[in-house]
C-alpha cells in the first residue's frame, strides 16, 4: 500500500478501514485538510458553522493578523509579490488594449521626443502602498 500524499509505502494499520495515507505527520494533516475541503465543498451547514466559527474567533482576537504579518515579514513578502503577480497578468491585457486604441487614435504619428505617460498600477486598491511611475516613451525604428 502506498501512502496518497508522500507516496511511500506503508502498512495499513489492521483497526483502520481503508487506510489510505501513512502515519506521517504531514500526511495526516494532507487527509485531514482534503477531508475538511470536500466537506466544506459539499456540506451547507459544515460551511456556515465554520463560517461562524472563524468569524466568532476572529472577533475574540482582532490583531491577530496584523501580528503575524508584523512577526513574519517573508509571509508578507510572499504575498506582495504573488498579488503584484496577479495585478500585473490582468493589467497587461489592459495595457495592450490601450496601446491598441492609442495607436489606432494616433494613426501612425509619433512625437519626435516621444512621449510622457503615467504608468499607473491597475487594481490599486488592493495594495496600500502603490505609486504611479511617470514614463517617457521614446519612439525606436524597427528593422
Ligand atoms: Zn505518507
Amino acid at each position: 500500500m502506498n501512502c496518497l500524499h508522500c507516496g511511500r509505502e506503508f502498512t495499513p494499520n489492521p483497526r483502520v478501514k481503508n487506510q489510505k495515507y501513512c502515519g506521517a505527520e504531514v500526511c495526516r494533516k494532507a487527509r485531514r485538510n482534503r477531508m475538511q475541503r470536500l466537506k466544506l465543498a459539499e456540506d451547507p451547514d459544515y460551511r456556515e458553522n465554520q463560517k461562524r466559527c472563524q468569524q466568532n474567533w476572529q472577533s475574540k482576537n482582532p490583531d491577530y493578523h496584523s501580528k503575524y504579518r508584523a512577526a513574519h515579514p517573508e509571509y508578507v513578502e510572499r504575498n506582495r509579490l504573488q498579488q503584484a503577480g496577479r495585478n500585473a497578468k490582468r493589467s497587461r491585457s489592459r495595457e495592450s488594449r490601450l496601446i491598441a486604441k492609442m495607436y489606432s487614435l494616433n494613426r501612425g504619428y509619433y512625437p519626435r521626443g516621444g512621449a510622457v505617460y503615467r504608468l499607473i498600477p491597475q487594481g490599486a486598491g488592493l495594495i496600500a502602498k502603490m505609486y504611479s511611475l511617470t514614463v517617457r516613451v521614446v519612439p525606436v525604428k524597427d528593422g
